[in-house]
């Protein structure tokens, strides 16, 4: 009995070190961001949130922020602008 809650304790440690084999399907979450609280929301692949930005981007600092958080565990299908790829590039270059 000991042994195999042991061996359990140990396969988990082991899982946690595996992000890959985590893939979230759906989840709400609250955001505390800069100027308030917002919704966020993901759901069939595609993100939600509740922010001025969202409604007119379909992508927003908090849905970005939480996808660089949760890294491979979340498999988004939705596409994104090609200006967003700009737009990393430039933060990226130092912008
Ligand atoms: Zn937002």
């Amino acid at each position: 009995m000991q042994s195999s809650l042991i061996g359990k304790v140990q396969k988990a440690k082991q899982y946690a070190q595996e992000p890959e084999r985590v893939r979230f399907t759906q989840f709400s979450i609250s955001f505390s961001g800069e100027n308030g609280d917002h919704n966020v929301g993901f759901h069939d692949g595609a993100w939600q949130c509740t922010c001025h930005f969202f409604a007119g981007w379909k992508i927003c600092c908090h849905t970005m922020a939480v996808e660089k958080l949760l890294h491979v565990m979340v498999p988004v299908k939705q596409t994104y602008p090609e200006s967003l790829s700009h737009a990393e590039a430039a933060v990226a270059a130092g912008a």
